[in-house]
């Protein structure tokens, strides 16, 4: 995958610059023990032409308690963050992008707090793919991290070796991604998506506690507030999703998408004709809807 050309513009620290001249300290305490932290943001081309950053103010804001959930320190302004953000759609011509801010440390290599910390914002080019396809899942070997060992609701870059090692393990074994349980057994998330099942009619999610409770998880319980759809948030066991007509991931990247199986489970509903494609297709339609101010 090609992330930038060699004219590709990101935000560094204040500054418009090329992503093939920006460069990082080898010694950033960052780098060496994932000690960063970052957002998964998309922004889509709406209905009347104009691109908007889905959840702009949401994302920014979750990049600070991210920081300071872990002692980085932040000087930063969300609408300064934004309004940089769609200056680098901008001078890249992206539409439909991904977008990817960054806060990191500067060279430290003892385990001590920093007295500052900088911050760059990369974008490219990235599809709406909200997948017609549904989704082979393989409930992983590995659980999420036990929240008393890490600030599970901060999205701090180290906790992301837990993801990989789980989605690299289903794919590895021909799934296409991982479902995690918590240290207790109890239904969590994906690598990088929350995760809703579905029973007759009543969707269920996984309460915060043991996961990241993503923005687009509180965009979904937000539809189905629109919709008159009833969600529960609780304490659930593989036995639960094993017995449900439908689940999906939801998340930035993922959108809203359907699973077919879990492990040697298939669900028995027809997707199209679920609670669950409902949100589905409005989470479609919120996306692409112009901004009002
Ligand atoms: N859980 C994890 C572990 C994630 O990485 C993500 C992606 N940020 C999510 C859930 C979904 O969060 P969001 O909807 O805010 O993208």
């Amino acid at each position: 995958m090609n992330y930038y050309q060699s004219n590709t513009i990101i935000y560094h620290n204040g500054k418009f610059v090329k992503a093939s001249e920006a460069t990082m300290d080898l010694y950033s305490q960052s780098l060496h023990y994932g000690y960063s932290v970052f957002e998964g943001i998309r922004s889509y081309k709406t209905t009347d032409g104009s691109t908007a950053i889905f959840k702009a103010v949401e994302h920014f804001e979750r990049l600070k308690v991210s920081a300071e959930a872990i002692n980085l320190p932040y000087s930063f302004d969300t609408k300064e963050l934004i309004a940089a953000t769609y200056e680098v759609l901008n001078q890249n011509k992206l539409g439909d992008a991904y977008i990817r801010p960054v806060v990191y440390a500067p060279a430290n290599m003892s385990f001590a707090r920093n007295t500052e910390s900088y911050v760059f914002i990369e974008a490219w080019e990235m599809a709406p793919f909200l997948g017609d396809k549904l989704l082979r899942m393989m409930t992983s070997s590995f659980q999420r991290p036990n929240p008393k060992a890490f600030k599970i609701h901060a999205k701090a870059a180290g906790h992301y070796v837990n993801s990989i090692l789980a989605s690299q393990e289903a794919k590895d074994k021909g799934y296409d991604e991982a479902f995690l349980l918590d240290m207790n057994d109890h239904l969590a998330e994906g690598p990088g998506a929350n995760m809703f099942f579905e029973k007759d009619g009543v969707l269920f999610t996984p309460k915060p506690g043991h996961i990241l409770a993503g923005i687009t998880r509180a965009t979904v319980l937000e539809i189905c507030t629109q919709l008159g759809i009833e969600v529960r948030e609780g304490t659930y066991t593989l036995q639960d999703i094993k017995s449900a007509d439908a689940a999906f991931f939801c998340g930035t990247a993922a959108e809203v998408i359907g699973w077919e199986s879990l492990d040697d489970y298939v669900f028995p509903a027809s997707f199209l004709e679920t609670k669950s494609y409902q949100v589905q297709q409005a989470y479609k339609k919120m996306v692409v809807t112009p901004l009002s101010n």
